[in-house]
């Protein structure tokens, strides 16, 4: 049917390109391209070994900090959609590329800077902590900022498609469509109960991860954004086939985008499950200084402290043949159906060691990877189409959460769940 470019090789990467690979009725064509080729060559050697998929494989070498290499990629390989599983630093570039060359944009998270102390996006930042009153580094307000010239170009962008968000957001348009006139609340529960072994790593790319949660929480109440300490708060909760786990309140993309497209909503929720070890070693490498985002001098050499740490870490992509236990994503609603007040929770439990077998991969990078491939099919198959930028929940949920249970995240609908207080 089509083509699609994927820039990125890691973690989540390597996990979606092998979902296209075996959705290859949808994609005949992918083409693999991050700074690192061998990486790309490795990825498309492994599948081509398998023999299973009638996908053509190519690669190529592009540093997605430059529109203008992306335009001469874009340009060679001509995709129909590309799928930017880079990190979110990359996510404008990506943008202005696509949107030169008149293709489809798919991603996974919204924009963050590299550089947080670049006056130029430090002033925007400063305007919109004041005026919107939460501190996050990343927003929506810069992809969203495209709506326009992505409409009058004729071409669709999707932002977020992973599990969370992603998922949790398309969990939420079918919620309205099939259970509720009116959702009053939404807890958004990632529950992580999978065991690497290590003292300390994290699932997915370690900067984006560690930045995100040490950083302040946030939910939105009543038409307003209510800032927390990071860790503030902390519920326990049961989780289906995992267990009592502590999770904690961390602000969130989806909430910034859900406000905005449910309407009514009056109260919006993340919370994330930590063990007590991973968040004593966050606190430790925090109060020391290594996660720090700036530039210090080190031995008469520029180090920014965190790119420092990502490199003693364990590499995500690693942890898949040692991480076992299961994950527990989902959305708890309350709202009313015909007057009547209802409370369902909708969620996917993922088995380590099964995407193990299945991708070489461990389950994060798994929640995250196929729907980054089926948001990518929507597209190509014109099951979602419309000109402008898009977040996942502003289409019919109906095909999406179909190709999950067919793609390996089957969901289970809840209508009696435990509510959390
Ligand atoms: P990794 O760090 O494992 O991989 C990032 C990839 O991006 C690497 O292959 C890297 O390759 C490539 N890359 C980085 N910089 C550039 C550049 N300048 N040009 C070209 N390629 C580049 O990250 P993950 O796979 O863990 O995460 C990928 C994305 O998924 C991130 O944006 C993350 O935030 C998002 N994510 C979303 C989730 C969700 O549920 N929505 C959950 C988890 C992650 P190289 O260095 O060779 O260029």
């Amino acid at each position: 049917m089509g083509k699609v470019l994927v820039i990125g090789c890691g973690g989540v990467a390597q996990v979606a390109i092998q979902k296209c690979a075996q959705n290859d009725a949808v994609f005949d064509e992918i083409c693999i391209a991050s700074r690192t080729v061998s990486k790309c060559d490795d990825l498309k050697k492994k599948i081509e070994a398998e023999g299973k998929s009638r996908s053509k494989i190519t690669t190529a070498k592009v540093n997605a900090d430059s529109v203008d290499e992306l335009i001469a990629l874009i340009k060679s390989v001509k995709p129909d959609v590309v799928l930017n599983l880079a990190l979110p630093y990359q996510d404008l570039t990506i943008m202005d590329a696509c949107l030169a060359c008149g293709v489809h944009y798919v991603d996974s998270a919204n924009y963050e800077p590299e550089d947080t102390e670049d006056p130029k996006w430090r002033a925007v930042y400063e305007k919109r902590c004041k005026e919107l009153g939460f501190t996050a580094y990343f927003d929506y307000s810069w992809q969203w900022a495209y709506q326009k010239k992505y409409k009058d170009a004729g071409i669709t962008a999707i932002l977020g498609t992973g599990f969370d968000p992603g998922v949790t957001s398309v969990f939420t348009a079918y919620a309205l469509k099939h259970y509720f006139d009116q959702i009053d609340t939404i807890d958004i529960l990632d529950c992580n109960g999978g065991d690497h072994g290590y003292p300390f790593a994290t699932n997915f790319n370690p900067e984006i991860n560690l930045r995100e949660v040490s950083a302040n929480g946030s939910y939105w109440e009543n038409g307003h954004w209510v800032e927390t300490k990071p860790m503030e708060i902390k519920r326990e909760y049961n989780f289906e086939q995992v267990g009592m786990k502590d999770m904690y309140l961390l602000h969130h993309e989806e909430i910034e985008s859900l406000a905005k497209n449910v309407p009514g909503v009056k109260r919006i929720r993340f919370f994330m499950t930590f063990g007590q070890s991973y968040l004593t070693h966050m606190k430790c490498l925090e109060n020391v200084g290594m996660l720090r985002t700036d530039t210090v001098m080190f031995e008469g050499k520029e180090i920014v402290p965190i790119q420092f740490l990502k490199a003693l870490l364990p590499d995500p992509a690693s942890l898949g043949p040692r991480t076992v236990g299961k994950t527990n994503i989902g959305c708890i609603y309350t709202g009313t159906k015909d007057g009547k007040k209802r409370s369902i929770k909708i969620y996917n439990v993922c088995d380590h060691q099964e995407c193990y077998k299945e991708v070489g991969s461990q389950a994060i990078s798994y929640t995250t990877g196929v729907p980054a491939m089926i948001g990518t099919m929507m597209v190509m198959t014109g099951q979602w189409k419309g000109a402008g930028v898009f977040n996942v929940e502003e289409f019919d949920p109906d095909p999406y959460m179909e190709a999950l249970n067919k793609w390996g995240l089957p969901w289970v609908v809840d209508e009696n769940p435990v509510l959390v207080d």
